[in-house]
């Protein structure tokens, strides 16, 4: 493999029902800063029934180029027709590094394009960088439990692809009236060639808890005990209108459900604060929520690791200080209300 003739980055755009899946426009983010490094172009992949005018969002949100495959045949996300039209696109212009969003149906396509262009994935990436000099791409993701970040390279073999995490980089500011160019690919596969159909989709009921949608959360850790703390955690949560979240210690222990879960192996949030009470700071928690706007963090323990994360610390016992601050912010907020002021708590 003749790896100079390799350049450009890639960004897999996912669409779903015709509209764009944040994702997307996160990692044109994260790849206008990898493409700039290289001197290179920022392309989108985009593949659907009707979608070639999303372009212009894509643009504006940092590509350079897009490469549209508009056809009924890829309205819906399936591997084989999406593996195949997406290797097809890696063959012929040869892209350096290529990136999707690690959802279901960027996971799976990036491991079935990894088999049939016989190239390296990294998955569930939360840092990227490139070394320009050997125009290497590092793709960083915590390994070993979480204990170590491991940078993993591709050394030989290219695209160089990695699948990242929804919420872990910001989307950036879209610049209005950015334009591209828009290249037209068509699909070789017919509908009537294909082993799989879609019959029927069947959504998912609405999620009841939504972290990842949340502008306020409040979150409990071990230190809250037991179901007589969680519920003084809930409290706080009401008032505030907010959404509580939750270590996974504390879902082990039966307090509440995995849906709660933030970190590496629950939710990725960015609300605009995140009161975290009795939670240590271990990193499998706190890569999942690092990236808010404002961390307030109560623990007994003045050496916590999570203090280390917050904006604010608060060294004192949660079963003193969180119902004084529940008691302090409803008669604020009841006042706030009676004065005709805001009366969204947030
Ligand atoms: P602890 O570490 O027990 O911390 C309790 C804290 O409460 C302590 O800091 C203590 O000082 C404080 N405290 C005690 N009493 C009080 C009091 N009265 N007032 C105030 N503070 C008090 N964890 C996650 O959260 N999310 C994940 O997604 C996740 N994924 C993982 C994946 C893997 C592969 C592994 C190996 C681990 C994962 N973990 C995850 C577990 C993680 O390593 C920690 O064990 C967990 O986050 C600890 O939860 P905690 O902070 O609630 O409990």
């Amino acid at each position: 493999m003749n790896l100079d003739e390799y350049r450009g980055v890639w960004v897999f755009i996912e669409q779903r029902d015709g509209k764009l899946v944040d994702v997307g426009l996160e990692l044109l983010g994260a790849g206008r800063d990898l493409a700039d490094k290289l001197e290179v172009e920022l392309c989108g992949v985009l593949l659907g029934n009707g979608v070639k005018d999303l372009s212009s969002t894509l643009f504006e949100h940092g590509a350079d180029k897009v490469y549209v495959i508009d056809d009924p045949v890829v309205e819906q996300y399936r591997t084989e027709t999406y593996m195949k039209a997406v290797g097809d696109l890696v063959r012929k212009y040869k892209p350096e590094i290529f990136l999707y969003g690690a959802t279901a149906n960027g996971k799976d396509l990036a491991s079935a394009v990894a088999t049939e262009v016989m190239s390296g994935l990294t998955a569930d990436t939360t840092l990227l960088d490139v070394n320009v000099e050997k125009r290497l791409f590092e793709a960083s993701r915590p390994a070993f439990g979480g204990n170590i970040m491991a940078t993993i390279l591709c050394k030989k073999h290219r695209p160089q692809m990695a699948t990242v995490r929804p919420k872990v980089i910001a989307k950036p500011e879209p610049q209005p009236g950015r334009t591209g160019e828009v290249i037209e690919e068509t699909i070789t596969l017919k509908e009537e060639d294909l082993r799989t159909k879609v019959l029927n989709i069947v959504r998912n009921a609405k999620k009841a808890v939504n972290l990842e949608e949340a502008d306020v959360i409040v979150a409990a850790g071990k230190g809250v005990k037991d179901e007589k703390g969680f519920q003084m955690v809930k409290e706080l949560a009401e008032v505030l209108n907010a959404t509580v979240g939750a270590s996974r210690d504390v879902v082990e222990a039966g307090l509440c459900k995995h849906e709660h879960q933030v970190g590496q192996t629950g939710a990725t949030v960015t609300p605009k604060i995140y009161i975290a009470i009795g939670i240590s700071g271990a990193v499998q928690h706190v890569v999942g929520m690092q990236n808010s706007e404002l961390i307030i963090a109560i623990n007994n323990d003045p050496d916590a690791a999570i203090f280390n994360a917050a904006h604010h610390g608060v060294v004192a016992d949660a079963f003193e200080i969180v119902p004084m601050l529940t008691e302090e912010f409803r008669k604020a907020l009841q006042s706030e209300s009676e004065a005709g002021g805001v009366t969204s708590h947030a």
